[in-house]
């Protein structure tokens, strides 16, 4: 069963639909008119051109969004590391300062590298 957000609108006149033709409604500025594409599947009980079909429809928007997702995850990335970085030099100043020890230091460090190390798996995975 196709979800209904994935169907294109179907062109329903004013010219009577062609059969032979995409069902897809396309517009140009003002105008809709009827997909000028053959019919190559059928789906959800119309006849569609291969970008029209409501399974390539899906295909697409689910390849979006997994790129969408991919970015934010990746900027959430970056965030971490660079968070990460400013709390190292904030522990470092207060090393020096004598207001924290340097197992805070290693500990700010570690942490500054683990988020490092994600950040550095994410760049490999998206290539
Ligand atoms: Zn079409």
């Amino acid at each position: 069963m196709t979800e209904s957000r994935y169907i294109p609108f179907v062109y329903k006149g004013p010219r009577e639909p062609d059969p032979e033709r995409c069902a897809a409604s396309v517009s140009e500025g003002f105008w809709r008119y009827q997909c000028s594409r053959k019919v190559s599947v059928t789906e959800a009980g119309y006849g569609w051109c291969r970008q029209h079909a409501p399974s390539a429809v899906k295909a697409r928007c689910e390849a979006r969004d997994r790129r969408y997702r991919a970015e934010m995850d990746w900027r959430k990335a970056r965030w971490n590391v660079e968070s990460a970085k400013a709390d190292v030099a904030e522990v470092a100043i207060k090393v020096f300062r004598q207001q924290a020890s340097l197992d805070d230091l290693e500990a700010a460090v570690a942490e500054y590298e683990r988020a490092d190390a994600m950040l550095a798996e994410r760049e490999t995975d998206d290539g």
